[in-house]
Order: C-alpha cells, then structure tokens, then sequence
C-alpha cells in the first residue's frame, strides 16, 4: 500500500480516501461515519516529513474502522442504537498500535449491530450493498470493511470475526480477510460479542499487507489476558511443496456448484504444481453449527447485560420506574436479532437446561479441536469454501435466522478451535459475483498462511 513521502502527501492519500468515501456512500452505504477531520492528522504526518523526522510504517494510510472498535474519534455504536452517543473514554489497542504507525481513520464502517449476523442487515442504520451487485448483501457482519476495501476507498480496514465476520464478508466482496489465530491481537477497546471466539483481524486488496498489520498489531496486551505473546514477527514461513487437507463433507450438494467447481479447479492446479492433496474426514464439524449457537449466545447474554441505559448510550425516555428503563431501553434499542440471541443464550444456561445443552456444547467443542488437532497432523493447510453460497439478495434470508444462520456452517468451526482462517479471492460467479475460498492452518501458522495465500491465489 502506498505511504505518505516526500513525493505523495498524507493529505492527497486521506483526501482521496475521503473522496471516494463520500461518492459512493449513498449508493452503498459504507460507514456509519465519515471523518473529515481525518485531514488535520494527515497534516501532522506531512510536517513530520517535512522536518525530516521519522514516520512510522503506515505513514498517512487510511484505514476504516469497523464500528465495534472504540476509540475517542467519533462515536462507538456497533451499529446498534442502545450505544448511540457513546463517546469513548479509551481506545482499542489495535486502534493504538495501527495510529501509532501513522495510519488515519476515515470512518466507521457499517456492521450488523453487535456483530450478530451475516449479511450487515441487521444493522440500525440499514445494510450496505455488496460492491459488485447492489441488489445483493455484502456478507457480514464486517461488511462495511469489505465494501470499503473493494471499492478502493481504502488499501485496508479492521474487522472483527467471531464466526466468519472477516471471512465471508472477504469473499462476498472479492478481497482477503484474516481471521488471526485466537488471542494474537488484543481485543481491548472492541465491543464483545462472545469473548471466548472473538477475534481482530483485518480486509486489505493485497495479501503482503495483511503480513505488515499482523506484524504491527500482534502481541501480548496487560488489558486482555487472553493475548499470546507475540509470535507472529518470529514466525518462520513453511517453505516447500505443501500437504493440503480437503473435507469430504464439504462437497456435498448443500455446497453451490460454482464454489464447488471453483474449490475443485484449485485443487487440480494445486496439485500440478506438486502439492499433495489429503483426503481428510471430520465427522465432529457437522456439530459444530449447532455448537456455535449454544455457546456464542451464552456468551452474548452475558456480554450485553452491561448496556442497560444507566451507564452509557441510549434511554428510552418511556419509563416511569426503573425496572421500566431496563425494559424500554433494551427493548428499544437491541435490534430483534440481539433479543434473539439473548433469549436463546439464558435459555441454554438457565438451571434446567444446562447440563443438556450448554454442558454438552462445552464437549462437543472438545471433540472439534481434537479433531483439528488430527487432521494438522496429516496436512499443512485445510482448504474450504467461505460459506456454502455466494453473496444473497437483500431480504432473501433475513426473516429466516435459520437460514441465515446456515450461511455459517463453514466458517464457526475454526473460531470454535482458535484457528487462523484466511479467506482468499478466487474467481467470480457467471453472473459476476465475487467467490473467496478459506485457508486454515493450525494456532499460530498466521504467517505461513498469508505468505501461501499469494500462491493460491496466483495459481490460476
Ligand atoms: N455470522 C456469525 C453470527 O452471526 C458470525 C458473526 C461474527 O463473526 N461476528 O454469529
């Protein structure tokens, strides 16, 4: 990606991005908001360079902000209306890091609130479009990010993934996606969805780029215990031919013929370049779908308890009592597909019904990151669809949660067992939509994976 130098100004690289961003923000729907203030920081950069002085690696790039990530510039709603006005008090720490390198916000990308959803429709402020097909769902929840990335607004965005939010909206929209390795990127600062599967990553158009925000943004924070230490930067790229894992279930009719002729095609190049296919079995992942939507609603239920109308964001001004100002501010300002996941997540943990579905959610876990941890002994890398179709029309699944949640199926399971996921672009539908195809490696081989990613992409 291009950086501010002495002969291109942070000020034209910001001002383009700002440019773009409002030509094409009524059309698509983009952000949540624009920054045009971002052009005072570019300034800064720019007289730093003037003066000779050191600019770090992303040196007047803009970037955009998924909405879920707090930070002092603008509001930090998660697209959701309960944490409208919420002016944060503190930044992400990934927020931190990319600025700290010199790179510029300009805007916060639209999401399905809270992160709950696959296409950005459920988003308060209405969906963005996909950025080859208007009448069609960017993917989601990040699917501001991966328009804003498609279309050239910018050479890089954040996003969030706690089923495949990077990962299929990436694919909806033609453009690489990592899902990190759980724990590599602090999630300080961003707004929990299910602690125990959320993670940082990144949309950029190149996959060289994904290398240089992992190697800034990876490492151990005091704010979240749950960071590894850095081990990205000392990471030794898998050099060599490559053992690539294929699932047998996933070629099934429930996959759409194009992904599977594409998935196919790659495999065949692959192997004419002197890879090995492995054929692998893993009959724990048909679970895994089911696993997800016990587990991540119990963790959502208990992550959004906190927004009750007292402490920050929204108040419904209906309320006599205040009893009455939980029940109107929640009521008012959750779209409906957070009240569903908050119900289904204290049904699953109320007494009663724990042992039968939590409990045995908690084992079945188990059983998929044993079964991972098998199949990386016979392979270097898995290789998958995103999701089982390509980007849907708008309206086509949002009535229908199971359907949308069957979009899924493909992407919860790696989240389940911490595993880095790359999506990578893979060719177009016949009708011009973008496909991606997932490469999964074992905990902590993010950078093998980005560094094979440009190969698979390049065999063509
Ligand atoms: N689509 C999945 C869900 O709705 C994943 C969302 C995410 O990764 N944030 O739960």
């Amino acid at each position: 990606m291009k950086t501010a130098s002495k002969e291109i100004s942070a000020v034209s690289l910001v001002q383009e991005a700002l440019d773009k961003a409002h030509q094409y923000q009524d059309e698509y729907f983009v952000f949540d908001w624009i920054d045009d203030a971002a052009i005072e920081k570019a300034r800064l950069i720019d007289e730093k360079i003037a003066r000779g002085e050191q600019v770090g690696r992303l040196a007047g790039v803009p970037y955009a902000l998924k909405d879920n990530f707090l930070s002092k510039d603008g509001e930090s709603r998660a697209s959701a209306l309960i944490l409208e006005g919420l002016k944060s008090p503190v930044t992400a720490t990934a927020v931190k890091k990319l600025e700290a390198e010199g790179a510029i916000m300009i805007g916060r990308t639209n999401m399905d609130a809270f992160a709950h959803g696959s296409s950005t429709e459920n988003s308060y402020y209405g969906p963005t479009k996909n950025s080859k097909d208007l009448q069609r769902v960017a993917g989601g929840s990040s699917g501001g990010s991966a328009v804003a990335v498609a279309l050239g607004i910018v050479p890089f965005a954040t996003g969030t993934d706690t089923g495949g939010s990077i990962r299929q909206p990436a694919s909806f929209n033609g453009v690489y996606g990592i899902k990190p390795t759980y724990g590599a990127i602090s999630r300080y600062g961003v707004v929990a969805m299910a602690s125990s599967t959320d993670c940082v990553g990144f949309f950029a158009g190149e996959s060289e780029d994904l290398d240089l925000l992992m190697d800034i943004c990876a490492g151990q924070d005091v704010n979240d215990l749950t960071t590894l230490p850095d081990f990205y930067s000392a990471s030794k790229v898998k050099e060599g031919k490559k053992r690539i894992g294929i699932i047998k279930d996933f070629d099934s009719d429930v996959v759409d013929a194009e992904i599977r002729a594409t998935l196919r095609t790659k495999i065949e190049l692959l192997q004419s370049k002197g890879h090995e296919i492995v054929e692998l079995e893993m009959p724990a992942l048909k679970y895994a779908l089911a696993v997800y939507y016990i587990i991540v609603p119990a963790e959502i239920t208990s992550n959004l308890s906190r927004h009750d109308g007292i402490r920050y964001g929204y108040r419904s001004d209906k309320s006599r009592n205040l009893n009455d100002l939980y029940e109107h501010t929640r009521d008012e300002g959750f779209m409906p597909e957070n009240k569903r996941r908050i119900m289904i997540g204290n049904f699953v943990l109320s007494s009663g019904f724990y042992d039968a579905y939590y409990l045995k959610a908690a084992k079945a876990r188990t059983l998929i990151i044993q079964e991972y941890e098998q199949a990386f002994s016979k392979c270097d890398y898995i290789l998958t669809p995103v999701s089982p179709n390509p980007a849907f029309k708008i309206g086509e699944k949002v009535n229908d949660p199971i359907a949308m949640y069957l979009e899924d199926v493909m992407s919860v399971p790696l989240n389940l067992a911490g595993l880095p996921g790359l999506t990578v672009p893979a060719g177009k539908t016949k009708t011009g939509i973008d496909l991606g195809l997932q490469l999964v490696g074992p905990r902590r081989s993010d950078k093998s994976l980005i560094n094979f990613a440009k190969e698979l992409k390049e065999v063509a």
